[in-house]
């Protein structure tokens, strides 16, 4: 199946409602919960990308957007917790239809 993201970062724009950070757990680890289901999940700032996390610019940009989300010099979109994203995020399927995907 061929990857069509264009990393456009739409998807990840309105998660703040979906789940939040309850706590930081390590240096760059924060236990997360899905506000509707109570369910939690740590998940991990990918090592390659704690420069770019600290970087919290794109609050102010995009207040409802989830909080590991971020984008490069190239203004493309990131998840800084790609390896150990939250469940809900590894079913995520763009509908190609949609301008944004
Ligand atoms: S909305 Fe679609 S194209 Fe844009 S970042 Fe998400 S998956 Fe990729
Ligand atoms: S954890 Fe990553 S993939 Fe999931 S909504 Fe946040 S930025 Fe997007």
């Amino acid at each position: 199946m061929v990857n069509s993201c264009r990393r456009c970062g739409t998807c990840c724009s309105y998660m703040a409602d979906v789940f939040g950070i309850m706590e930081q757990t390590g240096p760059f680890e924060y236990k997360i919960q899905y506000l509707i289901t109570g369910v939690q999940q740590i998940v991990t700032i990918d090592p390659d990308k704690t420069y770019l996390f600290s970087n919290t610019t794109i609050q102010d940009k995009r207040p409802l957007a989830c909080p590991f989300l971020r984008f490069d010099r190239e203004g493309l979109a990131l998840c800084t917790v790609h390896q150990t994203r939250p469940e809900l995020c590894h079913m995520y399927l763009c509908n190609p239809q949609k301008p944004e995907g």
